[in-house]
């Protein structure tokens, strides 16, 4: 094959021409051949199978008929007209219906001539079928026939102009027979034996003309198994290289402060997996490698006190840490919490954020600079380039999804070699999708709660069962707790939402008056420092209702609240819900989640709201929440290079995705520079994919 044609633009392709290209483009990213043969089907139709219409059965897939148009009509109904024609084999008849496009039929179609027609039936006073493909059975006899018949991604502007997947099967037919398009293999032939591999021309060729179905799986395993390969195999070098070439500061002592701390100041055991992990993260500053950890951990698993203690060490080896957070009520809580734990050690700790005074920032940026300052928190703040540090020895991220690629790296540049790196998150993230977004780094996982811990009650609750709820509130109420009331608020309806909020807030104040009853009320539209004010209020107890929006998300601890009420909860993603439902609990009291909803609801909003009142498992939300959405969605994956797999499917595919990580790290083990003979086309292909950017813009 000669590679270059492959970048030939699409527009070249016969039958293409410019405003097709444009469409392309512009719809699916069709620039050259090559991106066109790696467009691939969603999804075949089995067209070997011919149905009789006594056998059509309810809700079945498509069907394939072979009969006769016995007669056409015209019906005229309330929204248009609608072109019902009889179809008929020797078992039955049923209805074709078109909505659109009835002048091209009625002079089209012919009368009492064999069809085959195809596609999805519906019941309604017997079966019909709406806008039928259709082809002459004469015509479909003389056709190369493909037993599975590809359905390439579309959108509704394509098919709207014309390119069908009809149009769509011819382009890739013309492409292969134009180009005889053929492929060197892509895999060394010790994987292809191993694997009993079908080649790479074979395998391409059979994902768009299957020859049988058994030919078109083994297809899909190979390029599926390549696509995973080579991600595995670029991760894993990345980290390879981490380990080896990326200098990091040894950690050697634990000294003074860690060992105070842990001796006479630590509140509380630690739980064992709270050990485990610290232990992890030792080994790893220890070494003279950079450490770059994930450290994942549901809501309140305590990851907090791990992320002190490792900033302790840094300090015990003469470095400065810093620890950042998304939010400012984030940053702050860590601040004072931090404070608070260590007011008996004697060190310096500063809070930087954007609403910093300037007095502030320049006694902190000195600080910073003459190493007098052992460790700062804070937001954004903390990535400016004014903020410059005399010796940065560990940055630890809190609630990394907030946090792009961009500014993780900007850390990296912080000092010579670059700080050791801890990464917090309480969105457990499904360990199939951790082992493809975060191949490159390594995970600690705390996979227990701190003892005494009761586990939170769900429930869900339509809103006419409001005034019932408003009892129970009023009774944790009286019991000395405290409440959250959180209200959805999405961007694109942001005027409706706060109307929804404000409305919502209006009725508790009624329900709920002052003098007896205090409310706070925090959303993003406020003021910093009146959001402080607000926070602060429910903090120390002085108010017992804290109604908000998904601003208190993140990492609020208040042990005291034993109540969330989650309004319109079906508008939640489950991650969301889990991260909310997490700010309860967190004290020794039993804890409620009430999950408010109308009685309109969607599959996937019964599928959430079922599995929040089932369990409290992060991991297990995570899981359900991945198969809901795919990785496509889930938080932290936009900017990975997932959502770019083009026939993979991390959650289907994980199979595959373990025995590709498993091939990547036994060649890289024996050969990580891939320069024996036999690993020659790995190394080859790994730099073309590289020169074409194909799937190479992975976190770092
Ligand atoms: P998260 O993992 O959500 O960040 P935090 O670090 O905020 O959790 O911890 C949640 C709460 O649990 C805090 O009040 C913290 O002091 C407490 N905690 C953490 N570890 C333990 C432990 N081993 N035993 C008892 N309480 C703990
Ligand atoms: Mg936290």
């Amino acid at each position: 094959m000669n590679p270059s044609i492959l970048q030939t633009p699409i527009d070249y392709l016969k039958g293409v021409g410019p405003s097709r290209a444009t469409l392309l483009r512009s719809e699916l990213g069709i620039h050259t051949y090559q991106d066109l043969i790696n467009l691939f089907p969603n999804r075949y139709l089995d067209k070997t199978q011919y149905y009789k219409i006594n056998q059509l059965q309810r809700n079945s897939a498509e069907v394939q008929i072979i009969g006769k148009i016995i007669n056409l009509k015209t019906v005229e109904q309330k929204r248009g007209k609608r072109l019902v024609a009889k179809f008929m084999d020797e078992t039955g008849t049923i209805e074709l219906v078109w909505f659109r496009g009835h002048k091209w039929i009625r002079e089209n179609l012919k009368l009492n001539t064999s069809y085959v027609i195809f596609g999805k039936t519906k019941y309604y006073n017997g079966f019909n079928m709406p806008h039928p493909d259709m082809e002459l059975l004469a015509e479909h006899e003389k056709n190369l026939r493909t037993a599975m018949q590809p359905i390439y991604p579309s959108t509704e502007k394509l098919s709207n102009k014309g390119i069908t997947n009809r149009v769509m099967s011819k382009m890739m037919q013309q492409l292969f027979i134009e180009t005889k398009v053929r492929f060197y293999d892509t895999l060394s032939q010790e994987i292809i034996n191993d694997l009993k591999l079908i080649s790479k021309s074979e395998a391409v060729f059979n994902v768009h003309f299957p020859k049988s179905q058994e030919l078109l799986s083994k297809a899909q395993y190979r390029l599926k198994f390549e696509e995973l390969f080579y991600i595995q195999l670029q991760l894993i070098t990345k980290k390879l290289i981490r380990k080896h070439k990326i200098k990091g500061f040894p950690f050697t002592e634990v000294g003074a402060y860690f060992n105070d701390f842990y001796k006479n100041h630590l509140p509380f055991e630690l739980t064992n997996a709270q050990k485990r992990v610290i232990k992890e993260i030792r080994n790893d500053i220890g070494s003279s490698a950079q450490m770059n950890r994930l450290l994942q951990g549901d809501v309140g698993s305590g990851k907090t006190i791990v992320g002190l203690m490792t900033m302790l060490l840094a300090i015990d080896n003469g470095f400065q840490a810093c620890l950042m957070a998304p939010t400012a009520i984030l940053a702050n809580q860590h601040y004072m919490g931090i404070k608070e734990l260590t007011k008996d050690l004697d060190i310096n700790i500063k809070l930087l954020m954007g609403s910093s005074k300037v007095k502030e920032r320049r006694e902190i940026h000195e600080e910073l600079e003459n190493g007098t300052l052992h460790i700062l928190i804070g937001t954004h703040a903390v990535l400016e380039d004014k903020v410059q540090f005399k010796n940065l020895g560990l940055a630890i991220i809190d609630e990394q999804h907030r946090f792009g690629v961009a500014q993780r790296a900007k850390l990296w540049h912080k000092n010579t070699y670059p700080p050791h790196i801890l990464v917090m998150t309480a969105t457990p993230i499904p360990r199939t999708l951790a082992m493809s977004l975060y191949g490159d780094l390594d995970i600690s996982v705390i996979d227990e709660l701190p003892p005494g811990r009761k586990a939170i009650k769900t429930v869900h609750r339509y809103d006419s069962n409001r005034l019932k709820v408003f009892k129970f509130i009023t009774e944790e109420i009286q019991k000395g707790r405290q409440v959250y009331v959180v209200y959805p608020l999405i961007q694109e309806s942001e005027a409706m939402d706060y109307k929804d909020l404000m409305d919502g807030y209006e009725s508790i104040a009624r329900s709920f008056p002052a003098p007896e009853y205090q409310i706070s009320i925090v959303h993003g539209k406020m003021k910093p420092a009146d959001k402080e004010y607000e926070m602060d209020r429910f903090v120390k107890g002085e108010t017992q209702i804290m109604v908000a929006t998904t601003v208190i998300e993140v990492g609020v601890n208040v042990p005291n609240a034993s109540v969330m009420i989650i309004e319109s909860a079906e508008r939640f993603g489950l991650s969301q819900l889990h991260q909310l439902r997490g700010r309860v609990g967190r004290g020794a009291e039993q804890s409620f989640c009430i999950l408010m909803t109308s009685f309109k609801l969607s599959a996937d909003s019964k599928t959430r709201l079922e599995t929040m009142v089932r369990t409290n498992d992060g991991f297990d939300i995570a899981e359900v929440d991945l198969k809901l959405r795919g990785p496509g969605d889930i938080m932290g994956t936009q900017q990975s290079g997932v959502l770019n797999l083009k026939i993979a499917d991390i959650v289907r595919d994980n199979d595959i995705l373990k025995t590709a990580r498993y091939y990547a790290m036994k060649i890289l083990k024996e050969d990580p520079s891939l320069s024996l003979e036999k690993n020659k086309v790995l190394l080859y292909t790994y730099q073309q994919l590289a020169k074409h950017k194909n799937i190479w813009n992975y976190i770092s």
